[in-house]
């Protein structure tokens, strides 16, 4: 019975360059028809696992089966990475100069089959991506966009069991990148290639991922689902890894820790401990006045805390406020929908939305 099955499961694997851990004792697992994105920011050694995966990089330690098959132990099982299985796409998208777009598409096909189902395959992938009409254009000719989507049909095209991208959509203009992650996106589901997909922007990964492995350091902190990985961060290196987050710290004290926003209770955590509480900017709520909203809520089940605007800035959708807090003169962030521009040492009471905050031991 074979112990892994998944479409990749990349097994204890570590890299280590000179004094540092690029990649420290990493698992991951991808399953067919999944997108999994490694998230993380520059230097964690997102390209690095993609490349050992890949085999253009062998690592010190662990293993990488696809398949179910051992396809490389790090020593003297190493296949290479045509042998894998493995379609690669990299953000320059590398495609040949010399050959039309068809001839591209076809390249790694060659072998599979009859002449017709050659063409039949790679005017298929051509069309679901809309552009079987300039199959013979050379690839200079193409916009960006356009580039994108025939490195992607090409790697695709010979139905490689792992599709590994490595920032693919970072060379695009802004405005052309949502429409073709989505379409990149419904041909990837379509085709069930098992994907994993490196990106060091958080929206990216919460718009195209099933699974989002959160990577730092060389070590994968979070792996999950983009909702719980953004609504119950671990720590508070993943929670500020997707927004910006209000940090307010205290240490705990028969169980709970006081704050200008009331009591917070924290069960379980030691007296003496230093913890911190973290909220996301549109989990703040802000109000002009007290007036009309009723007797002042205890302590326990939290409270307003006043601030007056530092800065006010619009900032497309939203409006972002800086408050400098009566209670300690921290600052602190709140996003309000559409336009909302108080202006400086305007006073104003701020409330917490306590189910989304995060308390977490510092
Ligand atoms: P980015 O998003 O900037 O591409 P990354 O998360 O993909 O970053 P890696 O490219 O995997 O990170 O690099 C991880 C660490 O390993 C970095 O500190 C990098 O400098 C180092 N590194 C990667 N390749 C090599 C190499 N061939 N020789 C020496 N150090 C390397």
């Amino acid at each position: 019975m074979k112990k892994y099955k998944d479409a990749l499961d990349l097994v204890n694997i570590s890299r280590r360059f000179e004094k540092k851990n690029a990649v420290d004792n990493l698992n991951l697992m991808l399953s067919s028809g999944q997108v999994t994105c490694l998230l993380g920011p520059s230097g964690c050694g997102k390209s690095t696992t993609l490349r050992i995966a890949a085999g253009v990089e062998k690592q010190d330690k662990g293993e990488v089966h696809i398949s179910g098959e051992l396809i490389s132990d790090g020593k003297r099982q190493h296949l290479p990475p045509e042998l894998r299985s493995v379609g690669l796409m990299f953000q320059d998208f590398a495609l040949f100069p010399h050959l039309t777009i068809l001839q591209n598409v076809i390249f790694g096909i060659k072998s599979h089959g009859s002449k017709e189902d050659i063409f039949y395959r790679g005017m298929n992938l051509l069309e679901r991506v809309g552009l079987s009409n300039i199959c013979e254009k050379y690839p200079h000719t193409l916009s960006g966009g356009e580039q994108q989507r025939v490195a992607l049909v090409r790697a695709i095209a010979p139905k490689p069991k792992v599709l590994l991208m490595d920032e693919p959509f970072s060379g695009l203009d802004n405005r052309l990148r949502d429409d073709i992650r989505d379409q990149t996106l419904s041909l990837l589901k379509e085709e069930q290639t098992a994907v994993l997909l490196v990106t060091h922007e958080p929206a990216e990964a919460m718009r195209m991922a099933d699974t989002i492995a959160l990577m730092h350091d060389g070590v994968i902190l979070q792996e999950g689902a983009p909702y719980n990985i953004y609504n119950k961060p671990v720590d508070a290196r993943v929670a500020s890894f997707f927004s910006d987050v209000n940090i307010i710290r205290g240490v705990v004290k028969q169980s709970r820790i006081d704050t200008s926003f009331g009591w917070f209770i924290t069960p379980g955590i030691e007296e003496g401990t230093s913890v911190q509480i973290l909220i996301r900017p549109q989990h703040l709520k802000i109000d002009f006045d007290r007036k009309g909203k009723g007797p002042f809520p205890t302590s326990e089940d939290g409270v307003p805390a006043r601030g007056f605007v530092a800065r006010a800035r619009f900032v497309g959708n939203e409006s972002l406020i800086e408050l400098r807090m009566s209670a300690d003169s921290s600052i602190l962030k709140a996003t309000v929908p559409g336009v909302f521009l108080p202006s400086k040492d305007t006073p104003l009471w701020l409330s917490m939305r306590r189910d989304r905050c995060f308390v977490f031991k510092i």
